[in-house]
């Protein structure tokens, strides 16, 4: 794919090597087109949005409209309103914890989310459940990553009145059966959000025919600025929730003894929200939509394929996470060589990877590992990296065996 020369950090050098930039799963880079409409914007249209009679703030505040109507596009949603933008995933799962479990989950109600959560949906779910007394279940996992779907099926229960599941592993690049595990949720009574950081990337999200009751992503992992993401809720759920925050732009009327709050999205975005992200954010989606899903599958399905197979010939290599349905990131360990060591000596060949637990400890407990070395691949990486990325990984070998 012609496409490297629209982001201008991938012509960086480190440590006097060409970037390769393998770290997408933690953050993407950004195209010019996000970066030029982001100064753009601040050179000479800035103006605050709802608040301004002036011209200026009246075409911020369309301009931020028209991107939540490219959102709800490009989640295919049925209406605008059913987009919130928040500051991340992160922002977005607590939100929903927040304003929809606190409010409708009672003492005993049971919560299931899956082996294979990042910290970022677990941990506020958790924090409710001790808050409220309520049921945390975890959906186990088998040795290649996959969730096992008759395990989920069998906690589903009763009292199962929210389930919070990944859409793709960050740590393992496994992509559920999320369609599935909303019927079966549903079918058993329970609302299900979606954790889309991992997805959003990579897969057209289409959350009608998902028919989830809510999805989130972040915009700095699609090819957007950091500071911005999406919560997509179905219209009833977001009605019916109480707000998140307090404050201005989020009222219908203030007095001192009532205060009533205006309708979504508006009831969820308290404060000024982050203007130029969400500006920017706009313009990674008509970027995303002119690159188009088909070439971005296509390329980053045949670099996956091709990573996989130089990885699993070098010795002493295990790649953790083998699922059948998997997003375009490998990562692995190397017999005897902890995963930090691999990332020192790959970043003074100027190859950029992420070695840690990845915000997922309980992975790396089930796979028994401290932590893994991940590389993390996007439409913009190519074959020559991956062949630079194994190159490296014999240096490593060389040094440490
Ligand atoms: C990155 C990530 C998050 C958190 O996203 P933030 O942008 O840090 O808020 C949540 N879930 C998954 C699967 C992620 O990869």
């Amino acid at each position: 794919m012609r496409v490297r020369e629209d982001f201008p950090m991938l012509e960086s050098r480190m440590n006097g090597k060409h970037l390769v930039y393998l770290d997408n799963a933690a953050t993407t880079q950004k195209p010019a087109a996000v970066i030029d409409r982001m100064t753009q914007f601040m050179r000479h249209e800035y103006a605050t949005i709802h608040r301004g009679v002036y011209t200026f703030s009246q075409l911020s505040t369309r301009e931020c409209d028209l991107v939540r109507e490219r959102c709800r596009r490009f989640v295919n949603a049925e209406r605008a309103s059913e987009i919130i933008f928040t500051r991340g995933a992160t922002e977005a799962i607590n939100l929903v914890a927040a304003s929809f479990g606190r409010k409708f989950l009672k003492k005993g109600d049971e919560i299931i989310i899956s082996e294979m959560e990042h910290h970022s949906n677990l941990v506020p779910w958790q924090a409710l459940c001790e808050e409220k007394g309520l049921l945390l279940k975890v959906a186990p996992i088998n040795d290649k990553g996959e969730l096992l779907l008759d395990e989920f099926e069998k906690l589903l229960a009763a009292r199962t009145y929210f389930v919070a599941i990944t859409h793709v592993s960050n740590a393992l690049g496994t992509i559920n059966p999320i369609r599935e595990i909303i019927k079966m949720s549903h079918h058993a009574g329970a609302a299900v959000l979606v954790d889309g950081a991992q997805a959003a990337p990579h897969l057209k999200v289409d959350v009608r025919d998902l028919d989830c009751d809510f999805y989130c992503f972040s915009g700095h992992k699609i090819y957007g600025p950091t500071g911005v993401g999406v919560l997509y809720g179905k219209a009833r759920h977001l009605e019916a929730m109480d707000p998140y925050q307090y404050g201005g732009d989020m009222i219908e009327s203030v007095d001192f003894k009532k205060t009533t709050f205006a309708k979504p999205p508006a009831k969820f975005e308290a404060g000024t929200p982050a203007i130029v992200e969400i500006i920017g954010l706009g313009a990674a989606f008509d970027y995303l939509q002119k690159i188009g899903w088909e070439a971005i599958h296509a390329h980053e399905n045949e670099l996956l394929d091709y990573a996989t197979q130089a990885l699993s010939q070098i010795p002493g290599l295990a790649i953790i996470g083998t699922a059948q349905e998997k997003a375009s990131l490998i990562s692995f360990v190397l017999d005897g060589i902890h995963p930090h060591d691999i990332g020192t000596v790959l970043d003074q060949e100027g190859i950029a990877i992420r070695a840690g637990h990845h915000c997922t400890q309980p992975v790396m407990k089930h796979f028994k590992v401290p932590a893994t070395a991940r590389a993390s691949f996007a439409f913009y990486n190519t074959r020559e990296e991956v062949d630079a990325l194994v190159k490296a990984i014999h240096k490593v070998l060389e040094i440490f065996r």
